[in-house]
């Protein structure tokens, strides 16, 4: 028996027999950490835990509502074989209902950073059982940058039996697990998605396109979306192994001196973005008064402008003159702006601060006061143009000026806010919307990622045998887990009773920066759909909505709270712009452009 589990057979017996309450969570963890250090031998013939003293634990764990102590839990329940640590984890996440969100999160994240084969198969199970829930969602979401052989035991059934939005999911985490097994489970699911174009007759499924994606990340390979070059291409190469494939095609690439994407599926919807029509994506912002003051708060285009999707920029009082026409338009950002009366006399001095971010006018009089609010001229014509299929995304203050104006049947401006900073999750069964798409990621070590994926897996023989795919099996034993090279998991033909490494826990809140009186969301009708919520600010202010979205006839609107371009810190990998990335390609989509 592994020495932790003996510490924590231990350390369970006593918990168990000192309280039934519930503990303190320092005292837990505490608990679990003096405990930890003496090393207490057990009688030999001891078994472990059983699956319900597992069960107990994890539930106290996450109880306690220390995010520490359940790590510490969840690194010792990771080490255990067999299903029951991922049996209890899952149990326990499915049972917070309504409890607090960010265990919720931190348990399924938790999870995903599991090492053990058997792992994997509850996941998969698990997803499938509870296929109607919002959990399965979350728990794939957080598979998305899983680099384990053993994820393919889930990307297989949910493939197989999973729900349409979870394939999409499914297909997302396979194009990070570079082994071959991996191509062997696509490539049947490609040949079942061809299908259904019955020759041509009807366009390719989304979900084909996203599997061609996916496999050209995996092979490094430019097939196009023909199913018959790729089957016949890997009924070729297969047995030639992944890793060859992969450095062969790396080392073609390299003599281009192109930049290499970091992911390569998002890169290739990016290349579809920089194709966009021009003037096709318009950027509103307000003026720059006549004194100097710029009076955007934020600077959208400026965001666009780094990802490198062209586009236009317009001052909101260009909308207003009736020959500007939106019908060219496919999307609009707006930039939050200074809305409210002030006076714009150069060389007038500032004095105390008045709210709104303004500041009272020393003079001398007289003052040139002037307020920079979308007219309703200008509010009617961005209605009429959502409502014919326009997506329009706003933050901040446009939800005073516009949207209360034209959208009020939706959403109106709650309390202005003190600002701050709020840890944000994603409402919960969310993470499979396609706005959501790659925001709520588990921050990965990126020079790790590039090493691996650049470098290749150097000390390892990949994909050496040349046996076919055997479905029938639930590995491939040639596979070599693509996060770590050192495993030895594989080498021993089977999976019990080898050690489990470590689990990956890293439990890590996202946040999201609130700068002082922006409003709240006052949400008014069961149409807006939350995608980004603050237990932090649902405290504050009751409500705790932070990104939305809410359709309007043929368009859409999407707004967030505060500032969207102060979002992007390096900590989290720049993830919140994703929901940018992902509201463009919805608009691509729609435009009828197929990539
Ligand atoms: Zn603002
Ligand atoms: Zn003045």
């Amino acid at each position: 028996m592994n020495p932790s589990l003996r510490i924590l057979s231990l350390s369970l017996i006593g918990l168990l027999i000192l309280s039934a309450r519930l503990l303190p969570a320092t005292e837990f963890a505490e608990k679990i950490r003096s405990e930890v250090v003496p090393a207490v031998e057990l009688p030999k013939d001891e078994d472990g835990l059983t699956a319900k003293e597992i069960r107990k634990l994890v539930q106290q764990a996450a109880m306690s509502g220390d995010a520490s102590a359940l790590a510490e839990v969840l690194r010792t329940v990771g080490k255990m074989p067999g299903r029951d640590g991922a049996a209890s984890v899952l149990a326990t996440a499915a049972a917070l209902e309504k409890g607090p969100d960010d265990i919720y999160w931190f348990l399924l994240q938790g999870v995903a950073g599991f090492k053990g084969p058997d792992a994997f198969t509850e996941m998969g199970e698990f997803v499938i059982r509870y296929k109607s829930k919002a959990i399965s969602r979350d728990l794939l979401n957080s598979l998305r940058k899983c680099r384990s052989k053993y994820a393919n035991r889930v990307i297989r059934r949910v493939l197989d039996q999973g729900s349409a939005d979870m394939q999409m999911m499914a297909v997302d985490i396979a194009a990070n697990v570079p082994v071959r097994r991996t191509v062997d489970i696509l490539m049947p699911i490609l040949a079942r998605e061809d299908a259904k174009e019955k020759g041509g007759k009807k366009p390719a499924t989304a979900l084909k396109r996203a599997i061609i994606a996916a496999l050209e990340s995996l092979t490094r390979q430019q097939l196009g979306d023909s199913l018959i070059n790729w089957q016949g291409w890997w009924n070729k190469e297969r047995v030639r192994g992944l890793k060859v494939i992969r450095d062969e095609a790396e080392e073609q690439t390299a003599t281009t001196g192109l930049a290499r994407p970091l992911d390569p599926v998002r890169a290739r919807q990016f290349l579809g973005l920089e194709e966009m029509p021009a003037g096709s994506v318009l950027v509103v912002k307000g003026p720059t008064a006549a004194n100097g003051f710029d009076t955007n708060y934020d600077h959208i285009e400026q965001v666009l402008d780094r990802i490198k999707v062209a586009n236009t920029v317009v001052e909101k009082g260009e909308l207003e003159d009736p020959s500007f026409s939106l019908d060219k338009v496919a999307a609009i950002f707006i930039n939050c702006s200074q809305i409210h009366k002030f006076c714009q006399s150069p060389g007038h001095t500032a004095g105390a601060y008045t709210g709104k971010r303004l500041h009272k006018c020393e003079g001398p009089a007289p003052h040139d006061t002037v307020q920079f609010k979308m007219k309703q001229t200008a509010v009617d014509k961005l209605v009429k143009w959502v409502e014919k299929g326009g997506y329009l995304f706003t933050e901040d203050w446009v939800l005073v000026e516009l949207l209360e104006v034209g959208f009020g049947r939706f959403v109106r401006a709650g309390v202005p806010l003190e600002g701050g900073e709020v840890v944000i999750s994603p409402e919960r069964g969310m993470t499979a919307h396609p706005m959501l798409r790659g925001v709520f990621i588990p921050p990965v070590d990126l020079e790790a990622l590039r090493r691996e994926r650049w470098a290749g897996y150097d000390d390892e023989d990949d994909d050496e045998d040349e046996d076919g795919y055997d479905p029938s099996v639930e590995d491939d034993d040639a596979d070599v887990d693509g996060r770590r090279g050192k495993t030895a998991v594989g080498e021993e033909g089977s999976d019990s009773g080898s050690e489990i490494e470590d689990p990956d826990i890293r439990l890590v809140a996202h946040r999201w920066k609130i700068d002082k009186e922006s409003p709240a969301l006052d949400i008014q009708s069961k149409k807006v759909q939350v995608l980004v919520d603050s237990e932090d600010l649902r405290q504050l202010c009751g409500e705790g909505a932070v990104a939305i979205t809410f359709p309007v006839k043929r368009g859409r609107v999407l707004h967030v709270l505060s500032h969207f371009g102060k979002q992007s810190s390096s900590d989290n990998e720049a993830t919140i712009e994703n929901i940018l990335v992902n509201f463009l390609l919805q608009v691509r989509i729609r435009a009828g452009g197929m990539r």
